[in-house]
């Protein structure tokens, strides 16, 4: 079966962290990082917090935050000493004022274009708490998708195929006929395929190892892939 639709996770996919803010916060407290070291201390950290969201239930709760800027933290080289918490702090401080999520993917605007443009239903599914579509607007992205549907306000959250099934209905196509990418294995690849339909974990860096799953390097890699395997 073709595919007509093309739904994304936001953040980590269309929309990443402020990562030029989170180095002026890791200044502040004395760890002076460069963002290329950050981004590539983030990426592998959202490997490791994988299994620990997993078997948690839910990605959303104030633990799962706190735990994963720990693995960025840790991956850049901190201690977690008297600074780790303190920065922490920071973060979630400067995140309550100003949106750390809203820097866009570079190559987002142009791959969702394409897509529509192919005549494909571009749909966003995320795990939020109720800010998803603020983000994407933030990002200047908000306009370039079809419909957003925010973990918080549906009740239901990835990776119970129900929000999946929500998209589904929403382009109104099969789940054979719909591809999902997001950054996380367990949340976004096997809620989707709990669903029915294809789900691709984006791997910028190859840090996943073995994964049954098909990978995107980034979004260009994702619209081939879709662009691929729909109609004519
Ligand atoms: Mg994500």
């Amino acid at each position: 079966m073709p595919l007509r639709a093309a739904f994304f996770d936001v953040g980590n996919t269309l929309v990443h962290l402020r990562l030029d803010r989170m180095a002026e916060a890791f200044a502040a407290e004395g760890v002076g990082r460069e963002v290329e070291a950050i981004r590539a201390a983030e990426r592998r950290a959202r490997v490791r917090l994988d299994p620990i969201v997993a078997g948690r239930g839910t990605t959303e709760g104030l633990d799962v935050m706190q735990s994963y800027l720990r693995l960025i933290l840790e991956e850049v080289g901190v201690r977690w000493d008297g600074r780790g918490p303190r920065l922490v702090e920071r973060l979630r401080a400067l995140g309550r004022v100003e949106r750390l999520w809203s820097e866009p993917d570079p190559d987002a605007r142009a791959v969702l274009a394409a897509l529509r443009r192919r005549g494909l239903s571009v749909g966003v599914i995320s795990n939020s708490d109720g800010t998803a579509e603020q983000s994407l607007r933030d990002a200047g992205l908000l306009d370039a998708v079809d419909f957003v549907l925010d973990s918080h306000l549906v009740g239901v959250e990835k990776p119970d195929r129900r929000i999946f099934q929500l998209a589904l209905g929403r382009a109104a196509v099969a789940p054979a006929e719909a591809a999902f990418v997001g950054d996380l294995y367990s949340i976004d690849v096997l809620g989707a395929r709990r669903a029915g339909m294809t789900g691709i974990l984006l791997d910028p860096i190859g840090a996943w190892g073995e994964r049954d799953c098909p990978r995107a390097r980034d979004l260009v890699e994702f619209r081939d892939f879709v662009l691929a395997r729909a109609d004519a």
